[in-house]
């Protein structure tokens, strides 16, 4: 899992932010002072920071100068409302990686952390892919033969379990526990709607059925 700091001392932003990184399939904290923020950023478990210049107890310029001095590949997004050309220069010159002015849409600062997330390089784990599928993990888009897809965040998790067990046959009860966290029967068909929701936008030569034991993906 990618997992992004939130450095925001005001509520309703730092809500809002993660309510959208989450649903987006990032994890997220949140820290609403400076010198939280500073050492949650240095913890090395964060991919990303989305750091607020106004903060209390260390601003946003603080922080950022403290992180680099210890770190200087962590992508840093900065938010403000102080939208001068002066500030930029100084967040940017300080080692920012990108900045983001208050107030913003929501899919605009997604679309930053992502194009920085992918420049920060390759995680040990980026894509993954068998013959004419391929999803990106990071940015959660897939693909057949090179045509972009939309899939929901269920379906995403489903194609994910059958490219990571290529040529296997997984059973209705291995899918249930590992996609949707289900150990008991709970004697509905949701496996095989949603293996047919998959076969529809993926094309249905793609996942085989196995009869009496489950699905493969070819
Ligand atoms: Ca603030």
């Amino acid at each position: 899992m990618t997992s992004i700091l939130i450095a925001e001392d005001e509520q309703r932003i730092a809500s809002f932010v993660e309510k959208g990184l989450r649903a987006a399939g990032f994890t997220t904290v949140i820290a609403s002072t400076g010198p939280d923020a500073l050492g949650f950023a240095l913890s090395g478990s964060f991919d990303l920071v989305l750091l607020d210049i106004g903060l209390p107890g260390l601003d946003g310029f603080a922080v950022l100068h403290a992180i680099r001095e210890r770190d200087a590949a962590l992508p840093v997004i900065m938010l403000t409302a102080r939208t001068s050309v002066a500030d930029t220069v100084a967040g940017l010159s300080e080692g920012a990686n990108d900045y983001v002015p208050k107030p913003f849409k929501f899919d605009e600062l997604l679309a930053r952390v992502r194009l920085r997330l992918r420049e920060a390089g390759p995680r040990a784990e980026q894509t993954l892919d068998a013959g004419e599928v391929s999803l990106d993990l990071l940015t959660r888009r897939a693909s057949v033969a090179g045509r972009s897809i939309d899939l929901s965040a269920r379906e995403f998790a489903l194609l994910e379990e059958f490219l990571r067990h290529p040529d296997q046959v997984l059973s209705r009860e291995q899918l249930l526990s590992r996609v949707w966290g289900i150990d008991f029967d709970p004697g509905s068909n949701v496996v095989d709607v949603y293996v047919r929701y998959l076969r529809e936008k993926l094309g249905a030569s793609h996942i085989e059925t196995v009869r009496g034991m489950g699905y493969r993906l070819r």
